[in-house]
């Protein structure tokens, strides 16, 4: 059982949904901690953790990270850097449903469940819109968007500075095709989150503000 007010969330949905930005507000606003397996990997590569150097080489081939080295050598050592008694916002760590499982033993290890499931959803020509506008930083992996989020200094990113760039893999048709891959993965672990009557689906097409107020909403957040 988490502790009295405490929330354990996961975020999921198909990139261009927002996710990101709206997990940053929960930071902001309500005291919540970000944990994404992306930042994980990227942050124990840096300080030479020798599974992130392997894993780094499966995502670098476009590969899937066995669960051996994310879940039970990676994740277990990454959670105790975050302060247990704060509210937790997991994003996309749940990539097939074996690791759902393994998601549970880690929370139940740390005394924590899941509450609640988010998962935005986008349908593809509102997705193709958003993305093929977006910024990305090869440096931090910030995201930027001229209508969304827009960068404080055109062309630069407004964490570290670096050069902006467009990644070919935002152009529509891979769009597209990423949409049909996401779809066809998540579709199964939605299922399984569904019967636990956890999954709630948000609609990632309006604004963010709009699209904060109804997650501030279902997670049952005091405005402050
Ligand atoms: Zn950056």
């Amino acid at each position: 059982m988490n502790q009295v007010g405490v929330k354990t969330v996961l975020f999921h949905g198909p990139s261009g949904c927002g996710k990101d930005t709206q997990v940053e507000l929960l930071v902001k606003d309500y005291e919540f901690q970000n944990i994404g397996t992306g930042e994980m990997i990227r942050k124990l590569f840096s300080e030479g953790d020798e599974n992130a150097i392997l894993a780094t080489e499966y995502t670098t081939e476009g590969k899937f990270v066995p669960n051996e080295i994310i879940y039970k050598e990676m994740f277990p050592k990454w959670l105790e850097r975050y302060d247990n008694s704060k509210n937790w916002a997991f994003v996309s760590v749940v990539r097939e449903v074996g690791q759902i499982e393994l998601l549970d033993k880690l929370l139940e290890e740390k005394g924590r469940k899941l509450d609640l499931f988010i998962h935005f959803t986008l349908k593809p020509e509102v997705a193709v819109e958003r993305m093929s506008t977006r910024k990305y930083c090869p440096e931090c992996a910030a995201t930027f968007h001229p209508k969304f989020k827009p960068e404080q200094t055109e062309g630069f990113c407004t964490e570290c500075n670096a050069k902006l760039v467009q990644r070919d893999d935002d152009k529509p048709e891979k769009i597209r095709k990423r949409l049909e891959e996401y779809a066809r993965t998540i579709d199964p672990i939605l299922e399984v989150y569904k019967k636990r009557g956890v999954l709630i689906e948000v609609d990632a097409a309006p604004s963010i503000e709009e699209i904060h107020k109804k997650v501030v909403e279902v997670l049952g957040l005091k405005n402050q």
